[in-house]
């Protein structure tokens, strides 16, 4: 494909949030590299907080964790999901990295003599964010998604970058703008208004958009396609209508039905005549909508009201059942609920059970009934961080016989402290990105589930935590079964527990979540599902 300047696509959203953005960003993201170009993502958010990685998942779901230790925006997840390429640092900007990395310039003198204003030195380091992935990865497109809606105060700034930059770029940027159009029961009508507001909102700030994309719970007909286009002043081709679906990986489909890649590279003034390639994931599709078979598994965690927070975990438990045929439901279990004298009427009717990461000690005597009852029964367990520590713990009290066992996490003064805070971590005061962050080789060194899930030794996996396994305890853990199977080589850290005796009972340091995609189901996700399936 000959090679020219990289494309800028830029993706906004009006009405309201939550209308999909970052699912729309992807979908465009694969149809593009379903052609056979080279595509990236980036989000951009418009809040103070440096990362996600301070805030509660409460307030932002899920905080995903990139190869090079960027704890970052959910999309980010479904980016990697959809093209299958990794993320980074550079994918993720928030108003607070911005801005420090403004005011350290400042502090080092590179203005001397000027007054640092939000135009030009704010929209100028953003412009600078946005052009780095297309200048030192030379992608055929950037796709930025800007986070908020358009009209808030905090994107303002992030407006304005891309009203400029578009001057700049000419011909290899266009604007798409994501709306709502709501369906009025009563009057049985869609209703087109709300769009044009938020068109007009976005034509204040000197943009007009090239292609609109619809939000919408019933089709758009041609008269409300002939409406938008005129008040909105796109083509009507450029209108494509997104209508409810009942999985986000139907999208890319829709969005290719609909015509929004060829409108796209239309707009582009790109010819390209190449079919989209897309025969795997009509297959993942095929498989998801036909499942063979049924099985139900739980989910022990602390936020299950809100399942974003647990996002990647419940795709690769999609991608893992849908690769073997089977629709698995999960049943999310807060942890608070289960003790010991309803931990088996809890369970019941549950092929596996996965206890999910977290922080802090809310919830943990529920987890610990839940994997000695687990590790008990010969249920499939897959503990991850959290959850993985809490199994080290329940087999210290229960096995072992330390009944004071706990991570020093959760009570610094234990006897028995078999998770305990990492070296390296001793002297870290400062909260915001300082855990263990990021990919780690890990070994895989004894005859394991683990060794046959990934069917190699060497592997690499993201990490995000700062207590592990005490060494200390190593040789009693395994003399009673517990056996290390996975460890870093050169920390010697044990990343990954299992109990041979167990049908499948494998706790992993890492979070393997963060890497499975749709054309490569995470192994371990994959094995855990089959034992369940066989259970
Ligand atoms: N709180 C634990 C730690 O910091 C586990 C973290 C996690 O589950 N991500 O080590």
């Amino acid at each position: 494909m000959a090679k020219s300047a990289t494309k800028y696509l830029f993706v906004t959203g009006g009405v309201t949030s939550s209308l999909g953005k970052g699912i729309i960003a992807a979908s465009l993201g694969k149809l593009l590299s379903a052609r056979g170009y080279s595509v990236t993502i980036q989000k951009l958010d418009p809040y103070i907080n440096i990362d996600p990685g301070t805030m509660n998942p409460y307030e932002h779901g899920e905080c995903f964790v990139t190869d090079d230790g960027a704890e970052t925006d959910l999309d980010l997840g479904h980016y990697e999901r959809f093209l299958d390429n990794r993320t980074s640092q550079a994918n993720n900007v928030t108003t607070g990295r911005v801005y420090q990395t403004v005011i350290n310039k400042e502090r080092n003198g590179d203005y001397l003599g000027k007054t640092v204003q939000i135009i030009p030195h704010i929209t100028d380091e953003i412009k600078r964010r946005i052009k780095l992935l297309g200048e030192t990865e030379k992608y055929d497109f950037v796709i930025t998604e800007i986070g908020g809606t358009v009209g808030d105060i905090e994107s303002l700034p992030y407006i304005e970058a891309v009203r400029q930059l578009k001057w700049e770029l000419e011909s290899d940027a266009i604007f798409i703008h994501l709306t709502l159009v709501p369906y009025l029961s009563a009057a049985k009508e869609l209703k087109t208004k709300p769009t044009q507001h938020s068109v007009k909102m976005l034509l204040e700030s000197g943009i007009q958009p090239d292609i609109l994309v619809c939000r919408t719970e019933h089709h758009l007909n041609s008269d409300i396609r002939r409406k938008i286009s005129r008040f909105c002043n796109v083509e009507i081709e450029s209108v494509i209508e997104s209508i409810d679906a009942s999985s986000i990986y139907d999208v890319p489909l829709m969005m290719e039905k609909e015509g929004l890649d060829k409108v796209v590279l239309k707009k582009l003034e790109i010819t390209n005549n190449t079919k989209v390639e897309l025969g795997e994931w009509s297959s993942f599709l095929e498989k998801l909508r036909n499942p063979k078979r049924n099985i139900k598994i739980g989910l022990v965690g602390k936020y299950v009201e809100l399942q974003d927070a647990y996002k990647s975990i419940s795709e690769s438990i999609l991608h893992a059942g849908t690769l073997q045929d089977c629709k698995v439901e999960v049943k999310w279990i807060h942890a608070e609920e289960i003790n010991k004298d309803n931990v088996s009427e809890k369970l019941t009717g549950l092929k596996g059970v996965l206890v999910a990461p977290g922080f802090g000690d809310r919830g943990m005597e529920g987890k610990i009934e839940t994997i000695k009852f687990v590790r008990e029964n010969n249920i499939p367990f897959f503990g991850i961080c959290l959850g993985m520590q809490s199994a080290v713990i329940e087999f210290a009290k229960n096995v072992l016989g330390y009944t004071d066992a706990n991570s020093t996490e959760m009570n610094k003064d234990t006897s028995t402290p078999v998770i305990d805070l990492m070296e390296e971590q001793k002297n870290i005061i400062q909260k915001g990105g300082t855990m263990r962050l990021g990919s780690y080789s890990c070994s895989l060194s004894k005859a394991s589930n683990a060794i046959n899930s990934y069917g190699e030794t060497e592997i690499n996996e993201r990490h995000r935590h700062r207590f592990e396994f005490n060494n200390k305890y190593l040789s009693e853990f395994e003399k009673k079964g517990m056996i290390a199977t996975g460890k870093n080589k050169k920390t010697n850290l044990v990343e990954i527990v299992e109990i041979p005796k167990h049908p499948w009972f494998v706790g992993v340091q890492f979070h393997p979540e963060y890497k499975s995609t749709v054309s490569t189901p995470h192994p371990l996700f994959v094995g855990f599902i089959k034992a369940c399936i066989s259970k």
